[in-house]
């Protein structure tokens, strides 16, 4: 079977355990390619969000793509939930003593080797995609990690400006609202920065498309799930990539959503605040509808909500009540099983 995932980071790393899990895709398999793996009639390929992505001390920094990476390649700290294990913090140190902006981010040592390789191919002229490639020849996910875009599609958000004494707004990256001011600042909405190479930032027509491998896993899959990960600033993100909307609609696959919210609050992070500022309510029921059902005018053949959340019913949309703790990969590959059923595979 052909499954691919849209992901973001944390929550998108352990459901892709899962899927590892559930379809036979050797860990860290003892070879040099980085085509999807595993079972022979079995792929995994998670198309992956970029909207957190940002330049940082001048290097290119990918937080959902590194999280999937070393998640899967056993490098990551779990306790933390990114960056590697075993990590030192030197250069951090340095950098703020030197007075260095941002003082509010830190990338740990080892994980700068991992953001200097990005940053050097990237500046050579490889493709964000290609370079994911290279990285993951080293990590051996056992899936295939493809960014939704090789081209720029940050998330910004747009906050009341805290400098400002008569009521100003401004925008500033996804990172700094969530890891500097962790969403707890005035918020009025998100957009998407970026767009082709060339273009002016976020200008109508001009949006970062899909590459062309996102589009044909999504085209190509039996099935695709949408990971359990923020609904906003991840799914959201992914969703409003040119092209990524189009396949997932017109897809023959079937397209499975998985609740990242179980009784009326998310697992971690602060997925909460996202859907606040969009005036959804945090509910299984709320995210299904945004997702919508195919059959109307939106994306899902099925929906997944916790037991919690039993009794949920969208127009149009199969819904299926399960455990939605991915507390172990074999308890996500019973979720995946689950998903499977409710749309027939
Ligand atoms: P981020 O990019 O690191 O913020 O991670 P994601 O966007 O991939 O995932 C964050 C979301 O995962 C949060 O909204 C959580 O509610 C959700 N999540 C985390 N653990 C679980 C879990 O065990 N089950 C479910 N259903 N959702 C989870
Ligand atoms: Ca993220």
């Amino acid at each position: 079977m052909k499954v691919t995932v849209l992901v973001g980071g944390v929550g998108g790393a352990r459901f892709l355990e899962g899927a590892r899990e559930r379809f036979g895709v050797t860990p860290f398999p003892e070879r040099d390619d980085t085509a999807a793996v595993g079972a022979p009639e079995h792929a995994v390929t998670a198309v992956v969000n970029v909207g957190d992505d940002a330049w940082m001390h001048g290097v290119r920094i990918c937080p959902d793509l590194d999280t999937c990476m070393y998640t899967l390649g056993g490098g990551i700290d779990t306790e933390r939930g990114w960056g590697h294990r075993n990590e030192t913090w030197h250069a951090k140190e340095e950098l703020a003593k030197y007075g260095a902006d941002p003082d509010w981010f830190g990338l740990g040592d080892r994980d700068l080797a991992t953001h200097l390789i990005r940053t050097q191919m990237l500046a050579s002229g490889y493709s964000l995609t290609d370079v994911t490639a290279a990285l993951c020849n080293r990590w051996r996910p056992g899936v295939r990690l493809l960014p939704a875009t090789d081209g720029r599609h940050e998330t910004h958000v747009v906050v009341a400006d805290p400098d400002s004494t008569d009521g100003a707004k401004k925008a500033i990256h996804f990172q700094e609202w969530w890891v500097r001011y962790r969403a707890d600042i005035e918020t009025f909405g998100f957009a998407q920065v970026g767009g082709a190479e060339g273009g002016s930032p976020g200008a109508q027509g001009n949006r970062a498309q899909a590459s062309r491998a996102a589009i044909t896993a999504i085209e190509e899959a039996d099935v695709v799930f949408l990971a359990p990960s923020n609904p906003v600033v991840s799914i959201g993100a992914i969703l409003s990539v040119g092209g990524i909307r189009a396949a997932l609609r017109t897809t023959k696959a079937r397209v499975v959503g998985v609740s990242p919210v179980i009784g009326g609050a998310p697992l971690r992070g602060m997925a909460d605040r996202c859907l606040e500022v969009l005036g959804i309510e945090t509910s299984a029921r709320a995210i299904g509808e945004h997702f919508g059902a195919r059959s109307g005018n939106g994306l899902l053949d099925g929906w997944l909500v916790s037991e919690e959340d039993a009794g949920v019913a969208i127009d149009g949309l199969p819904v299926a009540a399960v455990p939605l703790l991915m507390g172990s990969p074999q308890a996500t590959a019973a979720m995946i099983d689950a998903g499977l059923e409710l749309v027939g595979l």
